[in-house]
């Protein structure tokens, strides 16, 4: 009977059928497998379970139909090709079996290796070993096989089955105890199958069930467990922090193992084509001899420079630097590697698209279009506005005493200070009360996420760039310095000794993670080379920075490459001054509230108090030359630029006493028998402007309404200010921005005087002054057209837009609630950081809209914090806005996502 022929969905994948640009369906690393397998480079044959068959399992709970047998297909081709089966007792083929997602997510998810390995191919195994080698050596066979075997059960138990990792830990512990050896290479196969016995007995006791023997149980296990792991508490925290989306799921790759630990001319390493650091040309990594891959990733042991190789095992170490060479002409990037070699016989384990720092991402862009492999608008999309943040932080001042104690690996840039601490939850703890930390520790594990967001830097006794805390910290943007072998860390006892020094818990380290040098006490910092650069202090063109030079290229693309201009919120001629030469072209935001405070409160006082006409226009009159002298200083720094004034926005009980200040100086004058009549007359009114929320109170365009003259003096003090630029030479170019408003007639009323004494103060001056409004309410967003007959230009308040779209006030809930609402993954990122694109972006995109449709030369601006973040900044183009503003340290920022924006296309993926 003919079987009929479904549609099957095809859930396995042979490495052959693969490629790079699968990576959805086949996860990064099975993808580049793939990849490396059609390049003719030598992997170990292998297939991979798409992402498809994961999220199936975790939506049902159970595999997919038809993924078994697909499974099995798959493993007989492989068992072919390899010319063994999985398990024989004889001549067993053993598999590795490994996660890896669409988004590298380093240490989250786990592999299990020796897969097949039971009670009788443990045997098969030590003679296929003895029998290959050129020189027969059973001991080291026998020694090979037990190590696999126990190296099995620890990994499998503990990923698999959920057995504490510690209690293998112990167990190997108590067997070098008992054997007085320090190193784990040194146990005799005698040993490790006395560990085999203790490891199957700690399995038993917490699984309850013997360890499985059945190879192809101990496959479906493992790629079970593959598929949990994706919803691990830490992968899921990693994922939040990256912002990787929860539904992608994991791909499973088998393959067929090599062994790294068969003797001395066998090892494990990894390696990068340039320096993940710096951008350097040359050849970074780390070497592992008789070692397992795990070995040199985990910073056990530590592990000679790559360059080493050379001297042990020439024949592949050319072979690995041709490779190299040829995977980074094919990716045309950075790319990192991992690598086994088998009795002088080299094997390719992983490759992938490289992390690196920021400075890094810049170097090697620049790097690679002077090698022609890339374009300039390729390098531009390939950094990021958050890794140009990361070159503005500042960096140690190092020409005071300050020696460095030791010397670790500069595992990721920046410069910490902080007092040390041994444990996670530590630094957890002390971050919350505000102190700055450093987390201590032999080598990071997974476990210690929590703690490494917490802390301002990792520093690490173990492990090499590539350990688990370096590449974490580089994925983080933290400073970390690893391998610092000359520290000697007690975590018990809460301390570590170096050159006979003791730190403790609590005392101050400062950290390098550039030069891996490591300081005690608190060293000072200085601004960074990009920010100097950026100040014009740092000529690009003669500079040998090579960093300097990269951004200052990139940058130069991205500005000649954006639609959107870049404009800064700045208050003062200072702040305006800086801005300019950041980059900004004009002031977005120029507040006005800060020339109403110190001692020009008592003015405002009596502007408030004032009981009529008379008294008023006096306090008003007494402001004007204040504030005009104010703008003068701002349009002389901006000269030829346009600089957006808001009038006056806060509740002017802000600029009033507090309450209960004021209510004790009375009782307490009155005590006194004082004449206080101008104390009470104060206290009335604050009591009379008490609200109970302000945020929606009596502010803004309202103020204005009701305040008579107090909009019209501003509106004087600008236009003034403006003209007499003007007689000095200077081209003022204001653009009044009424705060607040939510229906047009409101805009109505404050134009109709503002225009009128424009026009009366500019004369033929020829000073031009724009009048346009905020857009922060609602309604205002949603009566755009309306408002935008009486605007010249909108620009949106995108912090007001969004506390008042989503009905909460920022001061109140990012404290109270917002860590549960992330948690829940209500919102991935707060709205406040990043524009909320579904809710409030559709508030803005509506405005645009209809306000254009309306007026087709309406300006449109951002002004809210969100115009230096970069997701903002895309969505901002997106939408067509004409500039965004930011505050005059984000404007470099601002000016590469734009330019980045404006180069990419849809579905970027530069993660
Ligand atoms: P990770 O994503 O954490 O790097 P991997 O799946 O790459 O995990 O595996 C962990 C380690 O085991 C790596 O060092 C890798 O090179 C090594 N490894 C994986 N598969 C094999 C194999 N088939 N033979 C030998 N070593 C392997
Ligand atoms: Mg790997
Ligand atoms: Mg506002």
């Amino acid at each position: 009977m003919a079987v009929q022929e479904t549609v099957e969905r095809k859930y396995v994948y042979d490495f052959a059928e693969g490629n790079k640009d699968l990576k959805d369906l086949l996860g990064g690393k099975g993808a580049n497998l793939a990849e490396m397998t059609n390049l003719g480079l030598p992997v170990p044959p292998g297939f991979t379970i798409t992402t498809e068959a994961c999220q199936e399992y975790l939506a049902t709970g159970r595999e997919p139909d038809g993924l078994a047998d697909q499974v099995a297909a798959h493993l007989a081709a492989l068992e072919r090709a390899m010319g063994r089966c999985l398990g024989d007792p004889d001549d067993p083929l053993l598999v590795s079996v490994r996660s890896g997602a669409k988004f590298s997510m380093p240490g989250m998810m786990e592999t299990v290796l020796n897969v097949g390995l039971n009670d009788r191919s443990v045997v098969g195994l030590a003679r296929q070993a003895a029998g290959s080698g050129e020189q027969a050596d059973p001991a080291g066979a026998d020694r090979f096989a037990w190590d696999s075997y126990r190296r099995l059960i620890q990994m499998f138990g503990k990923t698999v089955c959920e057995v504490p990792g510690e209690e293998f830990e112990h167990a190997l512990d108590d067997v070098k105890r008992a054997r007085g050896i320090r190193d784990d290479v040194e146990l005799d196969a005698d040993d490790l199958r006395g560990l085999v016995d203790a490891y199957k007995k700690i399995f038993r006791k917490h699984t309850g069930r013997d360890f499985p023997q059945e190879p192809r149980e101990q496959l479906d296990l493992a790629v079970r467990a593959v598929f949990d792991s994706w919803n691990a508490e830490r992968a899921v925290l990693y994922r939040r922090q990256e912002r990787i989306p929860a539904s992608l799921g994991t791909a499973v790759n088998v393959v067929a193992m090599v062994f790294g630990n068969l003797g001395p001319d066998s090892g494990t390493g990894v390696a990068f084509t340039r320096d993940p650091a710096s951008g350097a040309q040359g050849i970074y990594g780390d070497y592992l001899a008789n070692a397992q891959g795990e070995d040199v990733v985990a910073g056990i042991r530590n592990t000679i420079p790559l360059q080493e190789l050379e001297r042990l095992d020439k024949r592949s170490y050319d072979e690995l630097l041709d490779i190299m060479a040829r995977l980074e002409r094919h990716y045309r990037d950075l790319c990192d590697i991992e690598f086994t070699i088998e009795r002088g016989k080299l094997w390719m384990l992983q490759t992938r698209v490289g992390k690196r720092t920021a400075a890094a991402a810049f170097v090697i862009a620049g790097q690679l279009v002077d090698e022609g492999l890339i374009d300039l608008d390729e390098a531009l999309h390939r950094v990021n506005g958050a890794q140009l943040a990361q070159l503005m932080f500042p960096r140690f001042q190092l020409d005071h005493e300050f020696q460095a104690v030791a010397r670790g690996i500069g595992a990721s840039p920046g410069a910490a200070v902080g007092q040390v601490v041994f444990t996670s939850a530590r630094a957890v703890e002390l971050a919350a009360e505000g102190k700055r930390v450093i987390l201590v520790r032999r080598e990071t594990n997974p476990d210690d996420l929590q703690g490494m967001i917490a802390a301002q830097g990792i520093l690490t006794s173990r492990g090499g760039k590539t350990s688990h805390a370096a590449v974490v910290a580089r994925g983080m943007g933290k400073t970390c310095v690893s391998g610092a072998d000359a520290l000697e860390v007690d975590v018990p006892a809460r301390r570590f000794t170096v050159a006979g020094q003791t730190v403790a818990e609590g005392d101050v380290v400062s950290i390098d993670g550039t030069t891996g040098n490591i300081y005690l006490g608190e060293v000072p910092v200085m601004p960074s080379e990009v920010v100097q650069y950026f100040e014009g202090t740092l000529d690009p063109e003669r500079t040998d920075d090579a960093l300097v030079r990269a951004v200052h290229r990139i940058m130069g693309h991205a500005d000649q490459r954006r639609r959107l201009a870049v404009r800064a919120n700045a208050d003062t001629g200072a702040d305006a001054a800086r801005a300019r030469r950041f980059g900004a072209q004009g002031i977005g935001l120029c507040r006005t509230e800060h020339m109403f405070l110190g001692e020009r409160r008592e003015l405002v006082e009596r502007l408030i108090l004032a009981r009529t006409d008379d008294e008023r226009e006096k306090a008003l009159a007494a402001l004007l030359p204040l504030q005009r002298a104010d703008f003068v200083e701002i349009f002389r720094e901006m000269d030829g630029l346009p600089v957006t004034v808001r009038l006056i926005d806060p509740p002017l009980h802000e600029f009033l006493p507090p309450l209960e200040q004021l209510a004790v100086n009375v009782a307490v004058a009155q005590e006194r028998g004082e004449d206080v009549a101008q104390e009470e007359a104060l206290l009335a009114a604050v009591r009379r402007m008490h609200e109970e929320n302000p945020m929606l109170g009596l502010r803004g365009v309202r103020l204005g309404l009701v305040i008579p003259g107090l909009f019209a003096m501003q509106v004087r003090a600008i236009t003034e200010a403006a003209v007499q630029c003007a007689r000095d030479g200077v081209t003022a170019r204001p653009e009044i921005m009424v705060p607040l408003v939510g229906a047009v007639q409101e805009l109505e009323t404050v134009r109709a005087e503002a225009e009128r004494i424009i026009a009366e103060v500019v004369g033929g001056s020829g000073v031009e002054v724009l009048i346009g409004t905020m857009i922060e309410v609602p309604r205002a967003a949603l009566t755009a057209g309306q408002i935008a007959e009486a605007a010249q230009f909108f620009s949106f308040g995108t912090n007001d837009l969004t506390q008042m779209g989503w009905g909460f006030s920022r001061d109140d809930v990012e404290g109270a609630f917002f860590w549960r609402y992330l948690e829940l993954g209500i919102f991935g990122i707060s709205p406040f950081e990043s524009l909320d694109r579904d809710g409030v972006g559709r508030l803005v995109r509506i405005a645009a809209e209809e306000g254009r449709a309306a007026r087709p030369d309406l300006k449109l601006g951002v002004c809210g914090e969100h115009g230096g973040d970069p997701d903002s900044v895309h969505f901002f183009h997106e939408v067509g806005l004409d500039y965004v503003s930011c505050s005059p340290f984000r404007v470099p920022v601002a000016r590469l996502e734009a330019g980045r924006a404006a180069v990419e296309t849809t579905g970027s993926d530069s993660r």
